[in-house]
């Protein structure tokens, strides 16, 4: 095998963590370390993983990572160094900073979708777009309500033709450690204005698609929630559209049976499989709520996991912008392999 891809995370939070993990179960890649502004619980378990350290800032967190008993390995600057492409997961809008650093040591960086499209030039879902980042400097992966919009639109398109998407977002108010965000007792439009960002977002992937979303943030951390309707070309019967999405590993057809009714159970569904950090990667599309009427309309509702719907899409990234695996359809064989994703046939999963 050509020698492995040399992977640096810069930011190892929500998203960085899970990015890392899933590096070091590819065969292709090592991770070169991980850069952190501050020793906290996230540090204290990366070094037991061991994992190498290093600081975004080391005059200012040197001193405190050693009172932690954390060894730093050096600045972040010196881990990009050594690093063949770079994971930004910093938070939102200083991926956009970071890149100066990436220019400046002239080194390819994959962006996440807190950054603005601009940033990277080149917006990324595997299943749909794999060769436009082949051999690209920088990339963006697209946020999570995006990644589930595309991985969904993408299928369906090539299946029927879409004609026109109209997609509400429930959209979680932050991630389950995130105290700062809410709303704790409302309901947000977010944003007012109409329709919300992630249509034209939607687009930086798949340009060709009509779309108008709209989104709210509501009392939750635990997941998004789409409703999605649309009106295909052609007028599929509600099991042909359940055969074909279920072509797609990172989409799962939840049937009846299982009693999962809620974005709760979905969760509890994960823990219950024992999925790392009861990560829920795939689409997960209630195949109750898959409907088509005789002129063609479709209707569903599928929830997002904010937190990792993201992880294999970077994964796929690395290599269609290092070139490693230029075949889309490999990589996402390999990322789904090695990530234990696979079509949702409950009897096939193992414990
Ligand atoms: P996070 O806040 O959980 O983690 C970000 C980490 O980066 C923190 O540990 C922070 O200390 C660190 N950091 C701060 N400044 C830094 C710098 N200058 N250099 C390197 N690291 C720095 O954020 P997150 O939720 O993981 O989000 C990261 C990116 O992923 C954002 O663009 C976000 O929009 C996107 N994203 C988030 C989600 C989600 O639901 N959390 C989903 C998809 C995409």
């Amino acid at each position: 095998m050509a020698d492995k891809i040399k992977v640096a995370l810069n930011g190892y939070g929500t998203i960085g963590k899970r990015v890392a993990d899933a590096v070091m179960r590819q065969d292709d890649m090592t991770l070169v370390g991980i850069a952190k502004t501050k020793p906290d619980y996230e540090a204290y378990v990366a070094a037991k993983k061991g994992y190498a350290i290093y600081a975004v800032d080391p005059a200012k967190a040197e001193s405190k990572f050693k009172a932690a008993g954390l060894s730093i390995a050096g600045s972040n600057e010196e881990m990009i160094k050594k690093a063949d492409i770079i994971v930004d997961c910093a938070p939102e809008g200083i991926g956009e900073e970071n890149k100066k650093l990436y220019e400046k040591l002239n080194k390819p960086a994959i962006f996440q979708g807190g950054e603005e499209h601009e940033v990277a030039g080149t917006s990324f879902n595997a299943a749909a777009n794999y060769d436009q980042a082949i051999g690209k400097q920088f990339v963006r992966v697209v946020s999570c309500n995006t990644t589930g919009l595309c991985r969904l639109l993408y299928a369906l398109d090539k299946a029927y033709g879409i004609k026109k998407v109209r997609a509400t977002m429930m959209r979680r108010g932050g991630d389950p450690n995130d105290i700062k965000r809410g709303p704790i007792n409302a309901i947000v439009p977010d944003p007012i204005h109409l329709p919300s960002h992630h249509g034209p977002d939607v687009n930086t992937v798949l340009p060709h698609i009509k779309i108008d979303t709209v989104a709210v943030k509501l009392p939750t951390t635990l997941m998004h929630m789409h409703y999605v309707n649309m009106n295909l070309n052609k007028t599929p019967s509600r099991e042909d559209v359940i055969a074909t999405l279920k072509q797609y590993p990172r989409i799962w057809l939840i049937p009846p049976w299982l009693n999962i009714k809620s974005t709760a159970d979905v969760i509890e569904f994960g823990r219950e499989l024992g999925r790392p950090r009861n990560d829920m990667m795939e689409n997960v599309i209630w195949e109750e709520s898959v409907s088509v009427d005789k002129e063609g309309e479709l209707n569903l509702f599928q929830a997002i996991h904010q937190e990792s719907d993201v992880i294999p899409e970077n994964i796929d990234c690395i290599r269609a912008m290092t070139g490693i695996e230029k075949d889309g359809a490999k990589s996402m064989e390999k990322t789904n392999k090695t990530l234990g994703l696979g079509s949702f046939n409950p009897w096939k999963l193992s414990l």
